[in-house]
């Protein structure tokens, strides 16, 4: 449904009852030009990111300040559970639709772009520091090949919003700036559930106006378009729906074990920023980790660990528990309950598959591996050991059928030396176990926790407390130890697990009649499954400072150097043969 409303004069910030888009204007910015653009995604569009670039109006229609021919942008109005609870309308509130590229058939938005019906509060706009972490990862994910959309640019300008840096407590006149992001589509979890509230979507016009016929508009959209094997393969609507659920779950699955084995924390993992194709959507406040702790949290805002690290595919779950509620009509529920049945096992399978190319065991499976790898986990988390670079080492462990000889001793002692190098010091492993929370209310909470259970489970979730615990008993055996005490019990349990490793991949060599060339391929999986470089925080915070300065060279080169680290799924599929850029509104309202 067109909404009558002039969005060149007034975006209307309001609640918008019975549609899924409304047609919008990005407000223009003053000056844009490009902090940096990404080739590789431009040229999903046709584009050649050095004419883009160098074109003085380049930057202008990258970032929505003007429009291009044929584009009619819109915001999209989706619903989402947010930290677990149903958070009613949100929609895009700062990220804009400007279409359609019918080259390989690519939506293009520009998030940072002003209001929209959908900006609450808020005022539509995105500073240099959101845009370049969500423009850099965007690319550092997709050359580690994992699922994501697409960043193409970020521009920068001398239009200015007002931003309270929690850290600083300043107000801070902050430049505008604006990303354009790249996807099959942006369509959501959320998207889905906007239809699951009758008050949310219906409005005046009463109970079952329109929902079901739109939300059935939608599915077949998505399926059609983005699934079009299981439209093909299910001519019944219920089984082809089913099809589509199982494949959704699918791709989750397999999207969080990707992201479990790079060290990838998401860090706002609600309805609304689960995209229905399985891609990474949404880069807020997420973190590749350094020190490897199970436990690790990097939303700031997150005080009970929902979207910690290890919480992530439990989370994933649930997730899809909420998109099979909101496609309930449409989906029936017994058959969105076995669907979700398989998750955990799928899961589990890609996570091993992936850990075991991670650690080179290539040529059988064990059901012992799951032990060895849990083992590593622990041991990195005891010795506080770097996760990407831990991993990246193993390669130097090399298979052999000889055990317990001199040379065996003599590998077994590099290879302890050689992960001790990644391990924390003393002081580094304090800190990393201080507990978060205050002592005195962690002291307060367990004492009632013993005493009132009801009590103690409205105030805090047994999981934050167990997590509080752990790290309050690490502590205390840190503060009884010294560095060289420290550095022997690391060596003792790298030892021990390397001993282990070891143990395994002589079974690897069993019926192998050239070993050189299982020690071969087994370093060259494990080097394309192990980055050499993830976007680490500081790498990010150095590119955005610098940038805040002026200086975009760090960002430039931090993009070229995703593009370096080549991987697994590296191979560039998506390079069409492409020449029309055409852009045309893709109307989903009624
Ligand atoms: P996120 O946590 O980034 O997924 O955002 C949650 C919701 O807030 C989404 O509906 C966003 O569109 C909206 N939002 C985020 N940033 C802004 C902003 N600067 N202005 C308006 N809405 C925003
Ligand atoms: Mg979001
Ligand atoms: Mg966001």
């Amino acid at each position: 449904r067109k909404l009558p409303l002039d969005p060149s004069e007034d975006p209307g910030v309001r609640l918008v009852k019975g549609a899924c888009f409304s047609r919008v204007k990005p407000q223009p910015l003053t000056d844009p030009r490009f902090v940096a653009v990404s080739h590789e995604a431009l040229t999903l569009l046709g584009l050649d990111g050095e004419e883009v670039a160098n074109d003085p109006l380049g930057a202008e229609y990258l970032s929505g300040s003007k429009v291009m021919p044929g584009s009619e942008p819109a915001a999209h109005c989706y619903c989402g559970h947010q930290f677990g609870q149903f958070a009613g309308q949100l929609g895009d509130g700062a990220a804009c639709y400007l279409g359609e590229v019918k080259v390989g058939r690519w939506e293009i938005q520009v998030k940072g772009a002003g209001l929209t019906p959908y900006s609450r509060q808020a005022d539509g706009r995105k500073v240099l520091r959101s845009s370049i972490r969500e423009f850099l990862c965007s690319e550092a994910m997709f050359f580690l090949g994992v699922p994501t959309t697409r960043a193409g640019s970020v521009v920068t300008s001398d239009s200015r919003v007002i931003r309270d840096i929690y850290y600083s407590g300043n107000p801070r006149h902050e430049r505008c700036s604006v990303v354009l992001r790249i996807a099959p589509t942006f369509l959501r979890f959320g998207s889905f559930e906007i239809f699951k509230q009758a008050d949310e979507f219906t409005g005046r016009q009463g109970p079952s106006y329109g929902r079901d016929e739109i939300r059935g508009q939608m599915m077949d959209y998505v399926i059609e378009m983005f699934y079009p094997e299981i439209q093909q393969n299910y001519p019944d609507r219920v089984e082809r729906n089913v099809a589509f659920f199982r494949e959704v779950m699918l791709r989750t699955a397999r999207l969080v074990a990707q992201w479990q084995c790079v060290g990838f924390c998401h860090g706002v993992l609600n309805t609304d920023n689960m995209s229905i194709l399985g891609l990474t959507l949404d880069y807020g406040p997420y973190g590749f980790m350094d020190r490897f702790d199970p436990d690790f949290i990097c939303n700031a805002s997150d005080n009970s660990g929902r979207y910690s690290y290890q919480a992530q595919p439990a989370i994933c779950k649930w997730n899809l528990v909420k998109l099979a509620e909101a496609l309930a009509p449409e989906l029936p529920p017994d058959r969105a309950k076995a669907v979700m049945d398989e998750y955990l096992g799928l899961f589990n399978g890609f996570y091993l598959e992936n850990m075991r190319k991670k650690l080179g065991l290539l040529k059988k499976e064990e059901p012992e591996d799951e032990i060895l790898i849990t083992e590593l986990l622990k041991t990195m988390h005891n010795t506080g050991a770097d996760f990407t670079n831990t991993f990246r080492s193993l390669s130097q462990i090399s298979c052999s059928a000889e055990a317990e000889s001199e040379e065996e001793e003599d590998h077994v002692k590099q290879a302890t030396d050689l992960l001790l190098e990644q391990c924390a010091s003393l002081e580094e492993l304090k800190a990393a176990n201080k507990p978060t929370m205050d002592p005195r209310e962690l002291a307060m909470l367990l004492s009632m926790a013993q005493s009132n259970p009801a009590l103690f489970q409205m105030i805090s979730d047994r999981m934050t407390l167990a997590r509080q615990l752990d790290r309050l008993n690490r502590l205390k055996d840190l503060m009884e130890t010294s560095q060289e005490m420290l550095k022997a019990k690391h060596a003792e349990e790298w030892t021990q697990w390397i001993k282990c490793y070891r143990k395994r991949l002589a079974r690897e060599l069993e019926a192998q009649s050239d070993v050189q060339a299982v020690q071969e391929e087994r370093v060259r999986v494990m080097d394309s499954s192990n980055p050499r470089v993830v976007l680490r925080n500081y790498i990010a915070q150095n590119a955005i400072e610098a940038a805040e300065n002026g200086d975009f060279s760090e960002v430039r080169i931090s993009c070229a150097v995703a593009h370096l680290v080549l991987f697994f799924f590296f191979i560039l599929i998506f390079r069409y043969p492409m020449s029309v850029f055409f852009l045309f509104f893709f109307d989903c309202c009624t």
